[in-house]
């Protein structure tokens, strides 16, 4: 059966799941598989590569930096951007701590601890009483309460973009937007309702008002084309783990002059330039935000990975996706007593679909589908404030993955059809 992402390419595809049933992964969104592409290029890292990047003189160390560097641009050119504008980290929370943390750095006066940039205006990043972050409901947390946090630790004043019913970002709440604002932070895609945020009109309402845009990405990265140069955001996260790579990788993507204008959060070997008893001057970016040892092995493996998706073709797997969700959306509207939490149709939206059973519990929902061989996520995936705008506190998400098969969304939505009767819940 043809998918974008051959199945024969995942090994663990082939296994199965509880009951001996076929295995049907639908929980993308909350972690992918790996192909042999990014297996074999980490053990290829660690059985003939493994040394200390960037610290020795001898063959291995320098292998591993080459691979580990020439990841850094594979990643950049997956994502649109330059490979000095990408930071390693853990992840998007890491990413997101990061950028917040930095900010309250320069809020904090350190500021002065890298050399000005022409043309950079570091008032941009200093944040104090009376200025406003803006952020929106439907954000995984990730992307909230580091802002919380920012907002405590300087004085500024946390506001957000509400929603519609369908739980798109509600444009008409734009006006939030104003002079006092400092960062506008918000998701591309969300990783409850699926929906794909309106990202020229925050990133021109940010912009207009002098704002930095941050960009969650993490659950539009693995699904669609993504170019950050084109869509003109100041820093965007993403995660390896949802885009076939392993875990404990992920990036920042921060404009050039910006990244080079904020000073270090983290502190120690690898972020320096020079070193005194009594001062420290720092690297450039993006050595300046990675302190101490990076996953080597995990960074060649996302490089692994954003080569393996550019050559089936971004287009191609948002493509293919499309026509899995209408499939999956429409299944799951049109059962009785199931509720779509987010656009209940394929419009504007991805293959992330979170929905409600009346009177079955979310994890209830879960082990049933489990006991028949199909993994989806249960709870509040990490995005309460969304949940409550929806009227629930948690929910049941099927998220598609490029090596989906249409059967085997026909599969989960008659399997989940069977949940209300199998619990004896009537209509
Ligand atoms: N943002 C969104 C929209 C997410 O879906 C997730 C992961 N569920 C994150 C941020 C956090 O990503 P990670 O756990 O890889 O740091």
């Amino acid at each position: 059966m043809f998918t974008p992402a051959p199945r024969a390419d995942f090994p663990i595809l082939g296994r199965t799941g509880r009951g001996g049933y076929p295995l049907v992964y639908l929980d993308s969104g909350a972690t992918s598989q790996q192909p042999f592409a990014v297996i074999d290029a980490v053990r290829e890292a660690v059985e003939d590569h493994n040394g200390a990047v960037k610290r020795g003189s001898h063959l291995l160390a320098e292998e591993a930096t080459i691979a580990f560097e020439s990841a850094r641009e594979d990643v950049a050119r997956f994502v649109g951007a330059a490979a000095d504008e990408i930071v390693w980290t853990s992840g998007s929370t890491q990413s997101l701590n990061l950028i917040a943390y930095v900010l309250s750095n320069v809020s904090l006066g350190r500021g002065e601890s890298v050399p000005p940039v022409p043309g950079v205006d570091m008032d941009r990043f200093r944040l104090g009483p009376g200025d406003v972050v803006v952020t929106t409901r439907a954000e995984h947390h990730a992307n909230l309460i580091p802002w919380q946090e920012l907002c405590l630790r300087t004085g500024a004043t946390l506001r957000w973009l509400d929603l519609d019913r369908e739980g798109r970002i509600d444009l008409s709440t734009l006006d939030v937007i104003d002079e006092h604002t400092k960062v506008v932070a918000f998701t591309h895609v969300s990783n409850v309702s699926g929906a794909i945020s309106p990202v020229s009109e925050i990133v021109s309402a940010a912009h207009a008002v002098g704002a930095l845009a941050v960009l969650d990405a993490c659950q539009s990265v693995p699904h669609m084309p993504v170019d950050f140069h084109a869509l003109d955001v100041d820093f965007a996260a993403f995660s390896g783990h949802k885009m076939l790579a392993p875990t404990g990788i992920g990036a920042l993507y921060g404009k050039r002059d910006l990244l080079r204008a904020l000073p270090p959060y983290q502190f120690g070997g690898s972020m320096i330039e020079l070193v005194t008893m009594e001062k420290t001057t720092y690297a450039d970016p993006p050595a300046r935000f990675e302190a101490g040892t990076m996953p080597v092995a995990q960074a060649i493996g996302m490089g692994a990975a954003a080569r393996y998706l550019q050559a089936i073709g971004m287009d191609t797997i948002a493509a293919y996706e499309a026509n899995l969700t209408k499939i999956l959306v429409n299944g799951v509207a049109e059962i009785p007593g199931v509720h779509v939490l987010g656009p209940a149709h394929e419009a504007n939206r991805t293959g992330t679909v979170a929905f409600s059973v009346d009177g079955v519990h979310p994890h209830d929902v879960g082990q049933y589908l489990d006991s028949k061989g199909i993994a989806v996520r249960v709870g509040h995936h990490c995005a309460q404030p969304i949940h409550r705008h929806f009227g629930v506190f948690a929910s049941t998400r099927a998220s598609l993955g490029p090596y989906n098969t249409e059967d085997e969304v026909r599969f989960f939505i008659d399997t989940l059809r069977e949940v209300r009767p199998y619990f004896g819940v009537e209509d």
